[in-house]
């Protein structure tokens, strides 16, 4: 069935998302980098400090997930690079087009990350 492995425009079109969304990534941690260093550099009134402090944890968290995104997407961009993108890491299947549409950094088929996801909501009932 080689008409669902992804065609070159359909990888080109892939790679642009791709590019777009690590640019972007990287304005948005350095802006929440930034905020961070605002905030420690504040002055230290008890109420504007609690508030400070929550809005930091929230920017850190923010941070973190968008690294998180970011090696993501980097590693789909060095799969593209290696010819393995769009292959599912668990079973080979290609993923489809629409699904790697909506969500360009999947290194799951649909199987595999239903199965992965019912693994962890087991995890967390047990
Ligand atoms: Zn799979």
């Amino acid at each position: 069935m080689s008409d669902e492995y992804l065609s070159d425009t359909e990888l080109k079109q892939l790679r642009g998302i791709l590019d777009e969304q690590l640019k972007e990534m990287m304005v948005l941690s350095r802006a929440a980098l930034h905020e961070v260093v605002e905030v420690r550099t504040q002055d230290a009134d008890p109420l504007d400090l609690a508030v400070s402090e929550s809005n930091r944890e929230w920017t850190l968290r923010l941070a973190d997930r968008e690294r998180r995104l970011v090696s993501k997407i980097k590693h789909a961009l060095e799969r593209m690079q290696a010819g393995e993108y769009g292959a599912c890491e668990s079973c080979g299947q290609a993923i489809s087009f629409k699904r790697l549409m909506a969500r360009p950094v999947a290194t799951l088929c649909i199987d595999c990350k239903t199965e992965a996801e019912q693994v962890e909501s087991h995890k967390r009932v047990f």
